[in-house]
């Protein structure tokens, strides 16, 4: 591969050690960790990014309560459902896939979450926990990243830092990561001036913004090491990161591929926190 950061690869493997600990957890408590998903609406990409969730977790022996509910549901009717879930004793996490339907409040139907069903970490308390680098679920993409880095051999001490995207989800916990781990970051979004600069000076460089490549190979510091999360379709249909792969890959010492960068490393921490919950909620 080489300098390209396997992630299919590196999630495969990870899988199967989860698969073990699922199975030892099974045998231990006489049931298997589970996690429930909640999809609101229809949206084609949700539909997917959960399908492959419920898969990934068919194949670990982790179980999946699936609800589907339709976009005309109300925050109460969704609330309701996630009460319910908090209290079931046979589910360890609750997902709910975002984007959710413009008349449901994200912030508030995630608050209503338990933080320690908080699967994928963004309930204010695990979030500022977090950002106080007290132990915490941590956020499955940002998770899926340091793992890369630290998997590929890279210590961020030291290292000059560039996130760009400061969403909740992905830019501003990565960035609270890199930083505990003694990274200089400088995090960038819409309003950055003379984002090629930032850039250029990126030891790391963590894109989080779903532009098809909108960041040029040439902005890529010699040797740096670049984190692709971005994805989307470009014209032709085809999945695109945020970054001018083929250029920058020339430049850049490890680089992720989209697809197979970091979208299947964020299923495997998906998977480890679902079984990391169920083990607290046993002790
Ligand atoms: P958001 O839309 O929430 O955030 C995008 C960020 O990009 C914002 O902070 C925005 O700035 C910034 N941005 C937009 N345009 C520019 C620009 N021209 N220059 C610099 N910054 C810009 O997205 P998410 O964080 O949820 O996701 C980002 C991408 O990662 C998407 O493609 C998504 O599909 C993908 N993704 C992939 C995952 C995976 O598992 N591989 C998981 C999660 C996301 P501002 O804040 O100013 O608006």
């Amino acid at each position: 591969m080489g300098n390209i950061i396997d992630g299919k690869g590196m999630s495969e493997d990870l899988q199967e050690r989860i698969k073990e600990e699922a199975s030892m957890f099974t045998r231990e408590h006489g049931r298997p960790p589970g996690l429930a998903v909640i999809v609101v609406g229809d949206d084609p990409a949700s539909k997917v990014y959960v399908r492959n969730k419920e898969k990934a977790c068919e194949r670990a022996g982790i179980i999946s309560f699936n609800y589907r509910l339709s976009s005309d549901k109300t925050h109460d009717e969704v609330v309701r459902l996630i009460k319910e879930l908090n209290l079931r004793n046979d589910v360890d996490g609750i997902l709910v896939q975002l984007p959710l339907p413009s008349h449901l409040d994200a912030d508030q139907v995630l608050m209503t979450i338990d933080p320690s069903k908080d699967v994928d970490g963004f309930h204010p308390y695990n979030l500022g926990r977090l950002l106080m680098g007290l132990p915490t679920v941590i956020p499955c993409t940002p998770q899926g990243i340091m793992y890369m880095l630290r998997a590929s051999g890279i210590d961020p001490d030291g290292k000059d830092a560039v996130v760009i995207g400061r969403s909740n989800i992905v830019g501003k916990p990565v960035a609270t990561l890199l930083t505990l781990s003694h990274a200089t970051v400088t995090i960038c979004h819409s309003h950055t001036k003379d984002l090629d600069d930032k850039v250029k000076a990126a030891d790391i460089l963590i894109s989080a913004v779903g532009k098809p490549r909108m960041v040029k190979g040439e902005w890529i510091k010699q040797g740096a090491v670049v984190i692709d999360v971005g994805i989307t379709r470009d014209k032709d249909g085809k999945l695109t990161g945020d970054v001018d792969f083929d250029v920058a890959r020339k430049r850049a010492s490890l680089i992720t591929p989209v697809p197979g960068g970091v979208g299947p490393m964020t299923i495997a921490m998906l998977l480890m926190n679902t079984i990391t919950l169920a083990k607290g909620h046993v002790s």
